[in-house]
């Protein structure tokens, strides 16, 4: 008999946790031929969801729940998820029934079909989401694939079916920041989509503003892309060529008299401003680099337990 983990961070998810149980338990429950279990990360949540977590898994032993000292972030709490995972398959999914878990065996379906490693989950079409956060990830995941050195799919979440192959290439995975959706293209097999429509937040409200947005897209284009110190090159190479020809116009201007020295106040201010701004932009993305070698060097850990719920 084949074995399923549901692996589910939370944060902050007391209006929708006891829903998400009951919908994925119902989904769970009319499988045949495959046991399976629900794994719930908590993520440090403040409000009652740790609680409301403890008493289903009271209840129901199949109910696992990997309980953090504070909050690490979404991408840490699928690592924590995958890393204890010694199932067949994985599914990933959101707390918030954005993805809709009766999907669940459609993908089990995919995967025996086409006998894929992955099945990753590509949103045709989102509601209830507003169109910036639309637009911005929409031109977010097209910039990505242009620049780095691996080919994403394009409008693809973390919502995906993984099988033992690639949970146990995951577990080997030693960087901290971790851009999960990217690093399991990454790792290759055979990897086949599935269209569906995301839906609304069932309640509560997004953990992601802007700040964490903007992070979440740093992380992926730095760790996956050199690009942006290429174009720091580029952009120094270009300011070369301008300093040239200038250096040409004076020189040759003051031999032939076509410059007059004292009135070349605002060309020098105008000057060094643009190449001062140049070299701090240059050294700024260099700086970012430095940044995660400094992070990673350190090896920390991504997460840290406090407790395992009704996982001996
Ligand atoms: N989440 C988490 N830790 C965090 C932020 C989010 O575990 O620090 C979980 C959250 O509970 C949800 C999932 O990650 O299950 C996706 O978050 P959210 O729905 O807020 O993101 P959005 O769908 O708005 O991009
Ligand atoms: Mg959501």
């Amino acid at each position: 008999m084949k074995t399923l983990s549901v692996i589910i961070p939370c944060y902050n998810e007391e209006s929708v946790i006891e829903t998400t149980y009951r919908r994925v338990k119902a989904v769970l429950n009319s499988l045949r031929l495959i046991s399976s279990q629900m794994v719930f990360i908590n993520d440090g949540s403040m409000d009652k969801t740790m609680d409301i977590l403890s008493d289903i898994a009271k209840k129901d032993r199949s109910v696992k729940i990997i309980n953090f000292s504070r909050n690490f972030g979404h991408q840490a709490a699928v690592t924590a998820g995958i890393h204890h995972c010694t199932s067949d398959f994985a599914i990933i999914i959101d707390a918030d029934l954005q993805d809709p878990p009766e999907l669940i065996p459609d993908l089990l379906a995919k995967q025996a079909e086409e006998q894929a490693n992955v099945v990753y989950c590509v949103r045709k079409k989102r509601t209830g989401e507003n169109k910036f956060k639309l637009w911005t990830a929409k031109r977010f995941y097209r910039t990505l694939n242009k620049i780095s050195e691996v080919n994403f799919p394009l409008d693809t979440g973390d919502f995906r079916l993984i099988d033992s192959q690639i949970i146990e290439q995951f577990k080997r995975f030693k960087e901290r920041g971790k851009y999960i959706r990217g690093l399991i293209s990454w790792v290759g097999f055979k990897q086949v989509p599935f269209y569906y429509e995301r839906e609304a937040r069932f309640a509560g409200e997004t953990k992601y503003p802007i700040k964490r947005m903007v992070s979440f897209a740093t992380t992926a284009l730095l760790y996956f892309s050199k690009k942006p110190l290429l174009m720091a090159i580029g952009l120094g190479f270009f300011t070369v060529i301008v300093g040239i020809f200038m250096a040409l116009w004076s020189i040759f201007g003051k031999i032939f008299g076509y410059t007059h020295a004292e009135s070349g106040w605002t060309s020098i201010v105008t000057i060094m401003i643009f190449f001062g701004g140049i070299q701090l932009l240059t050294i700024g993305v260099l700086g970012q680099y430095i940044g995660i070698l400094f992070d990673e060097v350190k090896e920390r850990p991504e997460y840290i337990v406090k407790d395992f719920i009704n996982w001996k």
